[in-house]
């Protein structure tokens, strides 16, 4: 079978499509023939280098496919059946640590995302255990399948294990082109709250609103945390959906209202930031972090999407053979939803 790898990390010409044998499934997996990969931002911090990346590594972590084989214990504890469609869960964990009992599988010591510190899913074949694997919703085509799980699962866990968004509540959004941003806009507004969102010129502007934002702030011309106080009448939001870090954190505090939950899970404009703590705790706010999800809130995330409630964004579907273009395309910035291969 084919696969996309890195030997060594670097710029795009490290990334190579190599022969490798169809993998072997151990008693609890399950054999996929995958039919689309998503591309996240976590492939290009990977291949570029990141701490903990074994080499050579098969890249990508979202990926939907058919169902080709079944070991034994995953027939007799999962109802799979060969030729199944479904959906791959991007993370791995212990299963028996007091994290993993509590259902706070991102905090388990042994945690993994596929493609990124275990062997990923951009290939024709994968092994997956059977508990990371889950159906494929029938109202989503293959391409929007894979743009599910990783971007959804992280947008998601912020929201509401963790920020605990109530409906009426006033949300800002950072980046509602990005993955995890046009996620978080349409699951915010599932759950009744009232959405501020940021994009970068006027395209994306409309691409927003048609997500159901309900004031969408130019982030190149307009000052966030002052207009963002003005839309809420001087009060501020409750909830700042974070990931962009020190370019945005002055704005993000000046816009949380008193009681106010900031979540963050990403720093990509860097990670050194300023708090002045008496605001902080005057203001009884709270920061609160977040890395990626838990197969509950993937379960939960597929409710929403059998509701017709959350439809993930495709920009643009490569062929698998053209990765490298895929990860301009990605690097570029230009796209609004998710870059997918299709096999
Ligand atoms: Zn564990």
């Amino acid at each position: 079978m084919q696969a996309i790898r890195i030997h060594e990390h670097g710029s795009r010409d490290k990334i190579q499509i190599d022969t490798l044998p169809v993998p072997e499934i151990h008693p609890d997996e399950i054999l996929i023939k995958v039919k689309t990969a998503a591309l996240n931002h976590l492939d290009i911090w990977v291949r570029e280098g990141i701490p903990g990346v074994p080499l050579p590594l098969i890249m990508g972590s979202d990926a939907a496919g058919i169902v080709e084989a079944i070991g034994s214990k995953a027939a007799s504890n999962f109802s799979f059946s060969m030729g199944d469609e479904v959906l791959t869960i991007p993370i791995r964990s212990c299963g028996h640590c007091d994290y993993c009992m509590q259902g706070k599988d991102n905090l388990c010591r042994d945690f993994h995302i596929p493609g990124e510190s275990i062997q990923g899913v951009q290939a024709e074949y994968i092994a997956v255990p059977a508990q990371y694997v889950l159906a494929k919703p029938r109202n989503l085509s293959w391409p929007e399948t894979a743009a599910l799980p990783l971007a959804a699962m992280t947008a998601y866990h912020m929201l509401m294990p963790k920020a605990h968004l109530q409906s009426g509540e006033w949300i800002l959004i950072y980046g509602a082109s990005s993955g995890i941003g046009s996620m978080a806009i349409q699951m915010a507004k599932a759950m009744g709250a009232k959405v501020i969102t940021t994009a970068g010129n006027e395209e994306k502007i409309q691409a927003a609103e048609r997500l159901g934002a309900d004031y969408v702030l130019n982030y190149k011309t307009q000052a966030i945390g002052k207009t963002v106080r003005e839309i809420t009448g001087g009060q501020g939001v409750d909830v700042v959906f974070e990931h962009t870090g020190a370019q945005t954190w002055n704005d993000s505090l000046r816009a949380l209202n008193k009681g106010g939950r900031l979540v963050t899970c990403g720093a990509t404009t860097g990670p050194i930031v300023q708090i002045d703590l008496r605001a902080v705790f005057i203001k009884h706010q709270q920061i609160i972090g977040s890395t990626m999800g838990t197969r509950q809130d993937m379960v939960e995330i597929l409710e929403l999407v059998k509701a017709d409630k959350l439809k993930p964004l495709v920009d643009k579907v490569f062929p698998f053979t053209e990765i490298k273009n895929a990860h301009q395309h990605l690097e570029d910035g230009r796209q609004f939803g998710k870059v997918i291969l299709e096999l």
